[in-house]
């Protein structure tokens, strides 16, 4: 264990290790009846300062319990949740040193991947190991006896550290398995199933001695925000990680007592009072804990001494917290330590608030919650729960309220517009269309929304089927309509068309296939450079696309799909969906109009407004649909939308001298002129039609 570059607390008298090894002398035969932090305690060296010295005890005074009870048969499974810097790897590290000097067993050892494992192998368990004369004098000298995932030691304790796989946690009987980090392997292991029953299933042949050690950071993302519980031993909820366990185990937490009114309680980063001050070290230097019971104002220097005198209650059978001694522990087979992380021993109060004011002050400043997710995880020890806005999330109530501000006629363009894109969302039997309105500072607001979905006449008249875009390439040409259609700009002579047009590619059986098709044609007629095939291209694993829009032709096909033609003559708007919905999101969050704000109209329906809820962002970045919600058409035309406005240079526009298409004005050939005809005689309005004298801008496309 490396704890140099980490700040300290003043570390507790040292104890003659003497004291340790006379307890665990006498019991030197084999099998060695010696609890684990005896064990820890006689030959387990920790790096501390960069100086290797015995494992103490009182360093971490909440890890007594957790280690000693590795080894109880009445449990299957340990979940400790915690922050980092709290020690929790040091549980594990001294479950598998036990095994080596006195219990041998078949250790396996879990991390997410191969880069954490060679870290591990490498910076904390080797060093472990060469350090520890005792864990030294018991490494095997055979061939393949210590490489860097299989570690065989004298006296038959095999550990392999392994990254976890679908693979791995099938192939072995193990009589321990170990896993840090826990939250970051997320809810399934390679479609095999949950990684902790993964793992129960491998320990299952050892009976009673099989044992699951995980510990982790609380990382899952928090699901359902409405039921917050005051109750210290109910964790937020999430759908996988150590919170998704702890209500099935015995559910401790490490109570301390008050220096003031020796009360027991739980303490939480939200009992800290920090002086409103503008410097972050000093406020974080003068933050106390408020004691829930006498209201007294705990300063830091007293940590330790409530550390030493801390101690873990679980959930009991009568529904109070109770020890684990006093035989009324709740029945289950796992065991749960949730650590908060104002207890954490190696991370000071002043570290937690400083962190958190720089997390609060960039996710102010830039929109992004990465920052502040990350120190809510890893320093207080609980789960995130996404903020409002700014992409975290959309709140219904919101958007009502914005639409009640925007009284508008559906398919009437607000009198700011200056220009207007079509999005069509393709389903398996209509297409859905949202039409919005741009002005010339990116603000905007959906102005028109239909479906189409009959299909078009045949050389006998009407069609009697539902519309197939995936099945008939002929129902496409219901789109070419949206090229001539025009809305009026409210307040003015003039309706206008739209600038571009994007249509999802994406569907069922041949939708790809007849959307090439679709464009091809509408090339023909001259109209190529109005429609674009939108692709939604999600976040692969953690890494974000260079940019937000980009066009591009279709893959060369590979593999098993090379039978299936490329089509070199198209280019498709390629849409990083998540990206473009950080963005979407926080225009419709906006309360004040101005540039980038999102209109929301009054006649949109309960279930419309309700679709651009319809998705969340987790915690890779990555938007998909909540839970309940079926359609997202609205979200999806927002987005395509913002696509349009990127690609055809609605960011660049320049105020004082707009583009053609643009501005509101006879330049503009999407416009047509829908007013009253001033210097023109009046008896020759009748026999002037508006149409006939504007030029016909039917084939400008
Ligand atoms: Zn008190």
């Amino acid at each position: 264990m490396t704890y140099g570059r980490f700040e300290f607390e003043p570390l507790p008298p040292y104890r003659d290790p003497r004291d340790a090894l006379v307890k665990a002398l006498p019991s030197l035969a084999p099998p060695r009846k010696v609890s684990v932090v005896e064990a820890a305690e006689a030959s387990m060296r920790v790096n501390i300062n960069n100086a290797w010295t015995r494992f103490r005890r009182e360093t971490v005074p909440y890890m007594i319990e957790p280690m000693n009870m590795a080894t109880s048969r009445d449990y299957r499974a340990m979940i400790f949740a915690g922050p980092s810097r709290s020690g929790k790897t040091m549980l594990l590290n001294a479950v598998w040193s036990h095994d080596i000097t006195c219990d041998p067993a078949r250790i396996g050892f879990y991390v997410d991947e191969r880069t954490t494992r060679d870290s591990y192998e490498r910076n904390t368990f080797s060093p472990i190991v060469r350090n520890s004369p005792d864990l030294a004098a018991k490494r095997g000298s055979g061939r393949g006896s210590d490489t860097i995932d299989s570690k065989i030691f004298v006296g038959g304790t095999h550990i392999t550290l392994d990254p976890v796989s679908g693979a791995r946690l099938q192939e072995r009987s193990l009589s321990k398995a170990l896993a840090t980090e826990f939250d970051q392997y997320g809810p399934d292991i390679d479609g095999e199933g949950e990684p902790l029953n993964l793992m129960l299933a491998r320990t299952y042949m050892a009976g009673s001695r099989g044992m699951v050690i995980v510990e982790s950071s609380p990382r899952a993302p928090e699901i359902d925000e409405s039921e917050i519980s005051a109750d210290p031993h109910v964790p937020p909820k999430v759908q996988y990680g150590v919170f998704s366990h702890y209500p099935d185990t015995t559910r401790a937490r490490l109570y301390w007592p008050c220096p003031d009114c020796g009360t027991l309680f739980v303490p939480s980063y939200d009992m800290l009072v920090v002086p409103d001050c503008a410097d972050d070290h000093e406020a974080g230097q003068s933050a106390k804990m408020c004691c829930p019971h006498c209201r007294g104002l705990i300063s830091p220097d007293h940590k330790l001494e409530m550390l030493a005198a801390s101690v873990w209650q679980h959930m009991g059978v009568e529904g109070r917290p109770v020890t684990l001694q006093s035989g009324d522990v709740f029945e289950t087979d796992m065991l749960g330590y949730w650590l908060d992380g104002t207890q954490a021993a190696f991370m000071p109060w002043a570290d937690i608030v400083v962190k958190m004011r720089q997390a609060e002050r960039a996710f102010e400043s830039t929109g992004d919650e990465s920052k502040l997710r990350s120190v809510v995880n890893t320093r207080i020890g609980t789960a995130y729960r996404p903020r409002a806005g700014s992409g975290g999330e959309i709140a219904i109530d919101d958007l009502r309220k914005k639409a009640e501000a925007t009284p508008s006629r559906q398919a009437v363009a607000p009198d700011w517009t200056r220009f207007i894109t079509i999005s069509v969302d393709t389903q398996s039997t209509y297409f859905c269309v949202g039409v919005t309105a741009w002005g010339l500072d990116g603000r905007h607001q959906p102005i028109d929304r239909f479906d189409l979905n009959t299909p078009p006449d045949g050389p006998d008249g009407p069609v009697k089927r539902v519309l197939k875009p995936g099945l008939y390439t002929d129902d496409w040409a219901v789109l070419d309509a949206l090229e001539t259609m025009r809305w009026p700009v409210d307040g003015s002579d003039w309706a206008i068309g739209a600038v571009a047009a994007a249509v999802d590619m994406q569907g069922e059986r041949a939708t790809t296939d007849n959307a090439y098709k679709f464009l091809r044609r509408r090339k023909k007629a001259g109209a190529g450079s109005f429609w674009h095939l939108s692709r939604g291209r999600g976040v692969r694993k953690k890494k974000e696309f260079r940019d937000r829009v980009w066009q591009a032709r279709p893959e060369t096909a590979s593999g098993t799909s090379k039978k299936r033609k490329v089509a070199r003559d198209i280019v498709l708007l390629n849409m990083a969906t998540d990206r473009l919905k950080v963005a979407v999101s926080a225009s419709l969050v906006m309360t004040e109009a101005g540039p980038n704000y999102c209109a929301v109209p009054d006649w949109m329906t309960s279930d419309q407004l309700l679709e651009m809820t319809a998705e969340r962002r987790d915690d890779d970045g990555h938007w998909s649909k909540r839970p309940g919600f079926v359609r997202n058409e609205s979200l999806d035309h927002l987005v395509q939308a913002r696509a349009l406005f990127i690609i055809t240079g609605g960011e660049r526009i320049n105020l004082d001298a707009p583009p053609d298409w643009a501005r509101l004005d006879q330049t503009n050939p999407f416009a047509r002129f829908i007013g009253e005809i001033e210097d023109a005689p009046q008896q020759d309005v009748s026999a002037a039609p508006s149409d006939t004298w504007i030029p016909d801008r039917e084939n400008w496309l």
